[in-house]
């Protein structure tokens, strides 16, 4: 249908009740792009309604080389919501009624690049996605004010946003290059046996502590690498850029209260991501699968095998597949530990700050007046290097409180005022003048991953007979009758990804892949090659029903599979069958025989392969 009748339909609608807003659903052709309306509120209050722009590929000016490859289409989709949201702030009137009348809103992101679902950029056409609260005075349709939106400020905002010739060029082009830069570097990390690059003139300090936006150029000391640790690297856009290197193994982060040791690991946790130009960590990249690990007291665990660090507890409790309601600061950051591995991650990012101090280290004075077999934890201290030998998982690890990880680490940095200083030479000396008097605990191994399989039911959208699903910001995830807190988990970034979380968690019910039979690695694998397969559009509940015109999902981003696991292992339903290798297969997770049954009950630890 063309504009002109959505003006006539709009017209024809003032002062009648809102629900007669329903009749405008459908496409409307203008000028240079069509707008869908899919999904109309039922009510001023309620979630606003949700339409989609269109602009076909030719006629948005975007030359094909910007969105080549899912680095740049991904950080161009990126760009394109962005510029939508600042074209909604600036030519918005905003509220014109009741409840939510006048608003419009589109997703967009924040310091991260992330794959979002509010906008889609194709070799045909370019899309986004966006709320629009439908005006009202009261219940009654403002149809004027509805068309003063829809026919008046929304074709300024496509022309804004959706077009190459009004957007900064340079802008558009340096934001995917950026992309494109992080995930070559991001590879390049592997090859080179590196976990982490931090380039120099890379600002790693916050505004604030409620605030991800760069803290300001004149009260921030640049990061420079130490010439031990200096590396360059050739970047597709970029070029040549030098920085630290962070090697595989196990690295100590030390050095002096407030000289900037937390800081420097919360950029490494946040290096998984891409970050948007003028951030300060846009080359500031590790390994895909590190995973960021701390105490959670309080925290569900189901069935894990905590046994490497954690055994004989009281009452026989068994650790080899451990479960509890309510972990201690150790047994929560075990589970974090074990978890993370059993899914694939290959680097752990600690920091004393929040870890269990019992956990992390067990001091020769210790050893003297509690014996070894009176304390159930064998300290990570004593299975951080066997971790790396055995499973390949590196370690890089805060901490200034303890000098005992000298002996243990490959690499020990020492933050001085913002700046690293390599001083793994001086430690290892130290070590060797103050001969250990600290017996080492644990056997010298740390054994095989065990693989979990939930078990059918246990994860369950419903809440009586209708599926409830729904966030609170990033740190509470709604999931049918569970609260399910994911607040402590630091590498879930924004809402949206935790609105994915859910849906993947629902998706995976609807799939059918909570069997018993299919791994948290497989459920998180399958997951993930349906939305690499069909985009993350595939999780929505309205796509997934074929509804023709169902509620898009524009307010989706990609989390990583290792969140998703998080989700699941923090709800308190999930019940696990073990899936224990058969003895001479590779001791990893991800080496695990294909097909294997998952097997009731826990036969004890089998030998590694
Ligand atoms: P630590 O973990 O060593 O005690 P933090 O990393 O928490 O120290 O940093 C202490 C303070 O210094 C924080 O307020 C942080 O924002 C600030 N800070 C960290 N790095 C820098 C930097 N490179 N330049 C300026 N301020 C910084
Ligand atoms: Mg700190």
């Amino acid at each position: 249908m063309d504009h002109v009748h959505l003006k006539r339909k709009l017209e024809s609608l003032d002062g009648r009740g809102y629900k007669a807003y329903k009749q405008i659903r459908g496409a409307y052709s203008f000028h240079r792009f069509t707008l869908f309306i899919d999904y109309v509120q039922g009510d001023p209050y309620a979630a606003p309604s949700r339409l989609r722009v269109r602009v076909p590929r030719e006629a948005s000016g975007f030359p094909p080389a910007l969105s080549e490859g899912r680095a740049r289409r991904v950080a161009l989709e990126d760009y394109l919501a962005r510029a939508f949201r600042a074209a909604i702030r600036k030519h918005v009137k905003g509220r014109r009624g009741s409840g939510r009348s006048g608003m419009v809103d589109i997703d967009s992101g924040g310091q991260e690049i992330l794959e979002r679902t509010a906008a889609l950029v194709t070799d045909e056409f370019v899309e986004l996605r966006f709320v629009v609260g439908l005006p009202a005075a009261g219940r009654r349709c403002l149809g004027r004010e509805a068309q003063a939106i829809l026919g008046g400020e929304v074709p300024v905002l496509v022309e804004e946003s959706l077009s190459h010739g009004s957007l900064d060029a340079g802008s558009v082009k340096a934001h995917v290059e950026a992309a494109e830069d992080q995930q070559a570097l991001r590879e390049l990390l592997a090859e080179s046996g590196l976990v982490a690059f931090v380039a120099d003139g890379a600002v790693l300090p916050r505004e604030s502590g409620v605030s991800d936006l760069p803290l300001g150029r004149g009260r921030v000391v640049e990061f420079r690498a130490p010439a031990e640790l200096r590396v360059e690297f050739d970047l597709p856009n970029r070029g040549r850029v030098g920085g630290m290197g962070i090697p595989e193994g196990v690295t100590l982060v030390t050095g002096g209260g407030y000289h900037g040791k937390s800081t420097l690991l919360k950029a490494l946790e946040r290096g998984v991501y891409d970050h948007v130009p003028g951030d300060g960590r846009e080359l500031v990249v590790t390994r895909a699968d590190a995973v960021k690990i701390r105490a959670e007291d309080g925290r569900r665990v189901e069935k894990v095998d905590i046994s490497p660090l954690i055994a004989d507890l009281p009452f026989d409790a068994d650790t080899t597949a451990f479960s509890t309601e309510n972990a201690s600061g150790s047994t929560s950051q075990a589970a974090n530990i074990v978890e993370a591995l059993e899914v694939g991650s290959r680097l752990l990012l600690i920091d004393e700050d929040t870890s269990a101090t019992n956990f992390m280290i067990r001091d020769e004075m210790m050893q003297r007046l509690i014996a070894k077999e009176k304390e159930p934890i064998t300290p990570f201290i004593d299975q951080v290097d066997t971790l790396y030998r055995e499973h390949g998982v590196s370690t890089v690890l805060v901490m200034g409180g303890s000098g005992d990880y000298f002996e243990v680490a490959d690499t020990v940095i020492a933050m001085e005022n913002y700046q690293p200083k390599v001083v793994t030479q001086q430690a290892r000396e130290i070590v060797a003048s103050h001969p250990g008097r600290r017996r080492r605990e644990g056997g010298g191994r740390f054994g095989a991953l065990v693989e979990r399989c939930p078990r059918p039911g246990c994860i369950d959208p419903a809440r009586g007979r209708k599926e409830k699903v729904s966030v609170r910001g990033t740190k509470t995830i709604v999931f049918g009758s569970e609260t399910v807190d994911v607040g402590l988990v630091e590498q879930l970034v924004d809402e949206s990804q935790a609105r994915a979380i859910a849906e993947m968690a629902r998706h995976a019910v609807r799939a059918g892949y909570v069997d018993g039979d299919t791994s948290m690695r497989e459920l998180l694998a399958r997951v993930l090659a349906d939305v690499e397969q069909g985009g993350l559009d595939v999780i929505s509940p309205h796509i997934a029903q074929g509804a023709p015109t169902g509620a898009h999902p524009g307010d989706f981003a990609l989390p990583r599979g290792f969140e998703l696991a998080a989700m699941l292992n923090r709800l308190r339903s999930l019940r696990i069958e073990q899936r224990r290798p058969a003895a001479g297969t590779p001791c990893t997770a991800a080496g695990h025989a294909p097909g294997t049954r998952c097997a009731a009950g826990s036969p004890g630890r089998s030998p590694p392969g």
